[in-house]
């Protein structure tokens, strides 16, 4: 048997067990009076999460830091922990291309929400090489981010209308943090000289990041982690690279650092020498306790990684 299969069938014997009610020490007390188990698919929700629920929730990120959520497939914990949720938020858009099946079978039983399906369709990026699909990698764009974190006080305050006001309360405080870091990313940006504002990394996580900032930017493996780069795509890149004379690419936390050391190794190969910049995060977070272990913090990171690595020129 595949683990998917596993795992679908571990889920429907959980659920069974767990009857109609939840199971554990929510059968007994009402909503209103004990902390809400909340579970997140990526550590950026789950931080939202934390921010917007406060001392209301217990919030559990099934996927830490490093994980790909794209190649991400629950394990039979998470399931566990997907059937004791009170809300389930998970980003939508395909990001959680091998949760899929899992997410709609708890949306029939379980208050479920795809933070990144309540942004405007108009918003959404979607590039030829999804095949018709958006771009999920919404976060990257602060604005955005600020329409899913709507979408996630309306899901507290649904479930658990008892106490809206805490909700709306720390949403509105969460939401002049995104204010303030939207406000340092440009800030940042406007150090850099137009030409130098190009960001390559292994994969296209940040494409809402370049619109919204006014980076050009180039990845190597398309949207998703889930098609691997061909040698063509490596040598199209290094071309690019020599041709506009760019002092930086970067890695990033949750994808191997071989696949832009193989851009790298084209570069040198026409004699020209391209710096590693830097770690990006892209789709996780970095660990709980530095500095990078939250939303805000990781988009920080990445913005003075991109500046200072793009200042030198080459
Ligand atoms: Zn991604």
């Amino acid at each position: 048997m595949s683990r998917k299969i596993i795992s679908l069938f571990v889920l429907l014997f959980v659920m069974n067990l767990a009857g109609c009610g939840k199971s554990g020490k929510g059968s007994r007390v009402a909503l209103s009076e004990r902390q809400i188990e909340v579970v997140t698919t990526t550590g950026m929700i789950g931080d939202m999460a934390v921010n917007v629920g406060g001392e209301r929730v217990n919030v559990t990120a099934l996927m830490g830091p490093g994980i790909d959520p794209h190649l991400y497939k629950a394990s039979e914990g998470d399931v566990t922990a997907l059937v004791k949720a009170d809300i389930v938020f998970f980003n939508g858009l395909h990001l959680e291309g091998k949760m899929a099946e899992v997410l709609e079978k708890m949306s029939g039983r379980t208050k479920t929400v795809a933070v990144g399906e309540k942004i405007p369709v108009e918003s959404l990026l979607s590039p030829p090489e999804f095949k018709g699909a958006h771009d999920p990698h919404i976060w990257f764009d602060v604005s955005l981010w600020l329409v899913a974190l709507q979408a996630m006080r309306d899901g507290f305050m649904e479930l658990d209308p008892e106490h809206e006001e805490i909700y709306r309360s720390n949403a509105a405080k969460y939401e002049a943090e995104l204010v303030q870091l939207d406000n340092y990313i440009k800030e940042k940006t406007s150090e850099l000289q137009e030409e130098m504002r190009v960001v390559i990394t292994a994969h296209d996580a940040f494409n809402y990041f370049g619109k919204a900032y006014g980076f050009e930017v180039r990845g190597l493996q398309g949207i998703s982690t889930a098609s691997e780069a061909g040698t063509g795509d490596v040598q199209e890149l290094a071309s690019f690279i020599v041709e506009r004379r760019i002092p930086a690419i970067f890695v990033e936390s949750s994808i191997p650092v071989r696949t832009i050391e193989a851009v790298q190794a084209a570069v040198k190969a026409k004699n020209i020498e391209v710096k590693i910049g830097g770690e990006l995060y892209s789709d996780a977070l970095g660990n709980p306790e530095t500095a990078e272990g939250n939303y805000i913090g990781m988009f920080r990171h990445n913005i003075d990684t991109i500046v200072n690595a793009l200042s030198i020129k080459n």
